[in-house]
């Protein structure tokens, strides 16, 4: 398999065959983010020729129950390919035609692969027509995940993310009309100190506008390679308290009011949370209470400060 440098998934993706599409990021700007600055380059497509090879390769670990017989090269029984996740920190923000000739070549090995999703800028649906944005669905592209990080339109601004709060909500209104649907990320801290309470607010306002299946809370970790570390040392911005971090989180789930999934996965979450909203709403105020109580700051920060990478 063709791999560069570090490769994430969002955790939900786990059942998925992992094909690197492209390696880095095309936007690279976000204060905060450290991800891929392993890399030598910016942004890089793979070659089609590097995935035709993974995927000949991944088919000798899956059945498809729709693939001819003779072109089967082991009939030992093994799992059912449903879905492939795309590495990269946008491959959807490859043209088009691109997509939809991986989207072909994954289809012409696994015939059975019901959907394609991948990590994805707001920008990127941007660049999109919406008869591009359908094409892509009919192809399977569906369930993206999106680093929103934010609805707090200071945040973004100040972060660089490239984006504003508006975009987030037309974007998602232009997948939701061509039926990709998606879950966001967001970033808890990233309003910084003394405003994560209206940064919260902010998000769940635009947020209430959108039909994310689900709302993923990851929590700032910020490390010295970082433009977000040069910023706090400048005296330009400063860090809120992990304990800050979860009133912010309860104030989010407090004021989220459409249908979708809450979860706390992932490196930066030293507690794990899921629930649905807004069913769960009371049971994960009440674990988000235990984290700031039972935890409290100082093991909190601990972790925070001792995580090797994410
Ligand atoms: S878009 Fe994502 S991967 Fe790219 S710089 Fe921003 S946070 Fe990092």
């Amino acid at each position: 398999m063709h791999f560069t440098g570090t490769i994430w998934r969002p955790p939900y993706e786990a059942d998925a065959l992992i094909i690197e599409a492209t390696a880095g990021c095309t936007h690279h700007a976000c204060k905060f983010c450290t991800l891929y600055e392993d890399l030598p380059f910016k942004f890089k497509p793979s070659p089609l020729e590097h995935i035709k090879a993974d995927l000949l390769e991944a088919q000798t670990w899956y059945h498809d129950p729709l693939r001819k017989a003779e072109e089967r090269l082991f009939e030992m029984p093994k799992a059912t390919l449903g879905r492939v996740f795309l590495a990269g920190a946008n491959p959807f923000g490859l043209p088009t035609k691109r997509l939809l000739e991986i989207a072909s070549l994954i289809h012409g090995s696994f015939p059975s692969c019901e959907s394609i999703g991948c990590f994805a800028r707001v920008t990127d649906v941007t660049h999109k027509t919406d008869d591009e944005l359908h094409a892509l669905a009919i192809a399977g592209f569906d369930g993206l995940t999106i680093g929103v990080e934010t609805g707090d339109g200071e945040a973004l601004s100040f972060m660089d993310k490239g984006y504003a709060a508006e975009d987030i909500v037309e974007q998602c209104a232009r997948l939701d009309a061509a039926g990709i649907s998606y879950a966001f990320f967001y970033l808890a801290g990233i309003s910084g100190s003394g405003r994560g309470i209206e940064g919260a607010r902010r998000t769940a306002d635009v947020m209430n506008r959108t039909r994310p299946w689900l709302i993923g809370a990851n929590m700032l970790t910020i490390y010295e390679s970082s433009a977000l570390h040069q910023e706090i040392v400048a005296g330009r911005w400063q860090e809120e308290t992990e304990t800050e971090k979860y009133e912010e989180l309860k104030e989010l789930v407090g004021c989220l009011k459409i249908s979708t999934e809450f979860a706390m996965m992932g490196a930066s979450n030293p507690v794990m949370l899921h629930g649905h909203l807004p069913g769960h709403r009371e049971q994960l105020l009440d674990a988000l209470n235990a984290i700031i109580h039972k935890v409290g700051e100082d093991r909190l920060r601990r972790y925070r400060t001792t995580l090797p990478h994410l």
